[in-house]
């Protein structure tokens, strides 16, 4: 039997107007939310009613409001065809893939969200959740008013002038606004929840500079005896050992500042981040970046786990320097700053 669980339900129903003449285009002032309360009922009837309301498709009706408190199951959120958002409040069980899945979105999404790489999931604390992948942008209040489209798809600008027009579309049918706001500027209220389909937050954070591994470390951080030198030695990284040519991504975003062979760590990348800090990779087998390349985090393939230099089998030797130059455990610092 599926759990039930408390959350929040906020449902930003928007209005639609379809006009059934073809070709015509139809101006519409915005229609003002109009602020409405559910009485407490069943969950049954409320079910009821918002799969009634919510499964109205290609209808005129008008936009409106609603907010209640009730219990819903996930499932139900994510069988509803159109986008809506809630808050979820985290249960010691949760996980936050699962949880991610049970209501038909990820967790990217989810980051992207809360506005958090790392999502705390700290029982009773609450988790915005959605059934549709993306961002949830908060329309900001300036001067009691809100944000247009066009300001928020500034916001949301990517070099790529095709997805660019993609997105204002996207965004317009995921959000049902009317047909107008393809061709004229949009306002949104204040306060309002738009989902961005399909953009996530880059959140520029040090990651492992793995894809689909698990993190072994070998030899950690700190103050260790030296496996080929023989002596005590202070360790500047994480030996994160993995099968021979596993490939090796940038752990954050930034310009190599070195590339080749370093005495000691035999095929090295240095990468400089947008802060001075500096991530190292060393006993590559194969070096994919040159000095001078910008690279992204998390998705540039800047070489392959090898046992160059000194080194006692396949591993990457992983550093994460400050500013200074001095070695910070990355254990730390990942999914930070
Ligand atoms: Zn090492």
């Amino acid at each position: 039997m599926p759990a039930i669980l408390n959350i929040v339900v906020m449902i930003s129903a928007r209005g639609l107007f379809f006009l059934p003449a073809i070709g015509m285009v139809a101006f519409f002032s915005r229609v003002n939310p109009a602020q409405a309360s559910w009485e407490t009922r069943s969950e049954g009837a409320l079910m009821a009613e918002l799969q009634n309301l919510l499964s109205v498709r290609d209808l005129a009706w008008v936009s409106d409001f609603h907010e209640q408190r009730t219990q819903i199951i996930p499932a139900e959120i994510k069988r509803i065809n159109r986008f809506i958002w809630a808050s979820h409040e985290i249960r010691p069980s949760d996980n936050i893939w699962k949880l991610a899945s049970s209501y038909g979105t990820t967790v990217e999404s989810l980051q992207s969200s809360n506005s958090s790489e790392l999502i705390w999931m700290k029982p009773g604390h609450n988790l915005i959740v959605q059934n549709r992948k993306g961002t949830l942008h908060y329309v900001k209040s300036k001067d009691g008013r809100g944000q247009s489209l066009e300001q928020i798809l500034r916001q949301y600008r990517s070099g790529n002038e095709a997805r660019q027009r993609n997105l204002r579309e996207d965004i317009v049918e995921a959000n049902r606004l009317p047909g107008w706001a393809l061709l004229r500027d949009y306002e949104f209220v204040p306060d309002e929840v738009v989902l961005i389909p399909g953009v996530y937050l880059e959140f520029d954070t040090f990651r492992v500079p793995f894809k689909h591994v698990s993190l072994r470390v070998s030899s950690g951080f700190g103050s260790r005896y030296h496996p080929v030198l023989k002596r005590k030695k202070f360790h500047d990284g994480l030996d994160l050992p993995q099968p021979h040519n596993t490939p090796v991504y940038a752990s954050r975003s930034g310009r190599v500042i070195f590339a080749g062979w370093k005495e000691g760590y035999g095929l090295t990348a240095i990468i400089k981040h947008s802060d001075g800090m500096t991530t190292r990779y060393g006993h590559m087998s194969k070096i994919y970046v040159s000095q001078g390349l910008w690279v992204e985090g998390g998705k540039k393939m800047i070489g392959r786990v090898g046992s160059t230099g000194l080194s006692t089998g396949p591993h990457l030797h992983f550093e994460i320097r400050d500013q200074l130059g001095r070695a910070i455990n990355p254990k730390k610092k990942f999914g930070r700053k």
